[in-house]
């Protein structure tokens, strides 16, 4: 069976190309192993977002007193939890796979294997393709002698189908994944030790948005060691116990191991086909194709942030590419980024340290959330950090505090249209919202703050 395009892989970067392709008139075989949707709506994306709303409203429950509201919190019913998140997933899942068939691509279910650059294998069944686009993903990783035994060792796939709350957590990893599960359990109750080797909490953020969030943490008594590195580690009966290279050891219920993730590229025939490959990523130019014409590789498979939405454009870039519009390369310095934990943390493009390192001249702006007024309501803590070309556009912008993601929006618009502050002071922002911060935060830096201190 010949199509224009054939895809290997139903995930965000891979389904978003089928659907971007048809709709260019394109002909498409999606192939999946296992459902479409992949990583982000079975096991990533949304069924952490759905844990993260229970636990927002564990934590709402716990503090009603703090609004003189009169409530208790008893307990985190998890099989509650579970349906109410594999809710959201099936529903999300069966519109999926109604746009996937009203779209007229071919999809095949079954592992597919490429057998020669143009053709796919599944099932004894051979797909050829006019392009073929590599879409196969990551797997979470593990540390050497860390074996995944899936009960007291266990990564965020069991994590996400645990049916009860441990005790007590040690979180291997203090990156994006690592923290969303850390503040999950927290607010389910749990106790959580996160063990981070880099310095930091999410080292991939600014530096002063790791240490906002660490405060944070602190406060809500989730303990984590940074630049700590693990050792060994022993299963017991009933708990698992990480010693460190320090020296230190912690024991808990349960040990999530969260540090990263890597490609899904063994055993799929691309060695064999001779694409270029490090470490196992699929090394691509800026339209995603590889160094094998007409084969292209898109989403966690290729070295580019790892996130939902940067599969989803590589994607529909591919699929524009091929069908001849030339689209624009993605400016991946313009590409949000949230961690959804409580507090959220939420950025796009440069850090203070990176915009340096790059040889601008730097000029920053803390605007604290203490003088906004929603926050205040909230009762939430954190900041707006706008970090600027001296006299030039907005290099970054790096937020902490309650539903900060929200605001990623209108901060990555500003961010890719390489607005000046006084371009962007003038817009007025509705009081009292979150959203306000970012005007305040841009009427400090055009030199004429209203509500800022200090
Ligand atoms: C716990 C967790 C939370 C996350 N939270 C977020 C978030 O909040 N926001 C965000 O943007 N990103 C988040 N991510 C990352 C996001 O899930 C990934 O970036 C995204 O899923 C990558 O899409 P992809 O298409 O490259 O790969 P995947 O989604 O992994 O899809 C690859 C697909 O290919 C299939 N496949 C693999 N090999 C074969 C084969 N040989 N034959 C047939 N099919 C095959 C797999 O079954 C899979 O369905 C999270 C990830 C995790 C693990």
């Amino acid at each position: 069976m010949s199509y224009d395009v054939v895809i290997l892989g139903g995930g965000s970067g891979g389904f978003a190309c089928a659907l971007r392709a048809t709709s260019l008139g394109l002909s498409v075989a999606l192939i999946e192993a296992d459902k479409v949707g992949g990583t982000c709506l079975h096991r990533g994306c949304i069924p952490t977002k759905a844990l993260l709303h229970a636990g927002e409203v564990a934590d709402s429950a716990r503090h009603a007193g703090d609004f003189g509201v009169s409530a208790t919190f008893n307990s985190i019913d998890m099989n509650g939890v579970n349906a109410y998140k594999d809710g959201v997933i099936s529903r999300l899942y069966k519109g999926l796979s109604g746009l996937i068939k009203a779209h007229g691509v071919t999809y095949v279910e079954g592992w597919g294997k490429l057998v020669s650059p143009n053709t796919v294998e599944v099932n004894g069944v051979q797909y050829t393709g006019k392009n073929v686009v590599l879409a196969t993903g990551s797997y979470a990783k593990t540390l050497p002698g860390l074996d995944i035994d899936g009960q007291r060792v266990i990564t965020s796939d069991q994590a996400l189908k645990m049916d009860y709350v441990p005790k007590s957590a040690i979180v291997l990893g203090g990156g994006v994944i690592g923290c969303e599960f850390a503040s999950v359990w927290k607010s389910f109750g749990a106790d959580v030790t996160i063990i981070e080797g880099l310095p930091r909490l999410i080292a991939l953020e600014d530096e002063t948005s790791s240490k906002q969030l660490e405060r944070a943490f602190r406060k809500r008594k989730i303990e984590f060691e940074v630049g700590s590195k693990y050792q060994s580690h022993t299963v017991n009966a009933d708990s698992v116990t990480v010693n460190l290279e320090n020296g230190k050891s912690f024991t808990a219920e349960i040990l999530l191991v969260a540090v990263g993730r890597g490609p899904v590229s063994a055993g799929i025939g691309y060695e064999e086909q001779g694409i270029t490959m490090d470490r196992g990523y699929v090394l691509v130019d800026n339209k995603c194709r590889t160094n094998v014409p007409g084969v292209w590789a898109v989403g966690d498979l290729i070295p580019t942030l790892q996130l939902a939405h940067v599969g989803f454009q590589e994607g529909i870039l591919v699929a524009e590419e091929i069908a001849g519009l030339n689209p624009r390369p993605i400016n991946y310095d313009g590409v949000p980024r949230v961690t959804y934990s409580e507090p959220e943390v939420a950025s796009v493009g440069l850090s203070t340290a990176t915009a340096k390192e790059r040889g601008y001249d730097v000029e920053e702006i803390s605007y604290d959330l203490a003088g906004n007024g929603k926050s205040q309501i909230l009762k939430t803590a954190g900041s707006i950090k706008l970090v600027q070309q001296k006299g030039g556009p907005v290099l970054g912008i790096h937020m902490v505090g309650a539903r900060v993601g929200e605001l990623i929006g209108e901060a990555q618009v500003i961010y890719n249209w390489e607005a000046n502050a006084q371009d962007v002071a003038p817009f007025v922002h509705a009081h009292p919202t979150m959203n306000e911060a970012m005007g305040e935060a841009f009427l400090a830096l055009a030199g004429k703050p209203l509500h800022a201190h200090g």
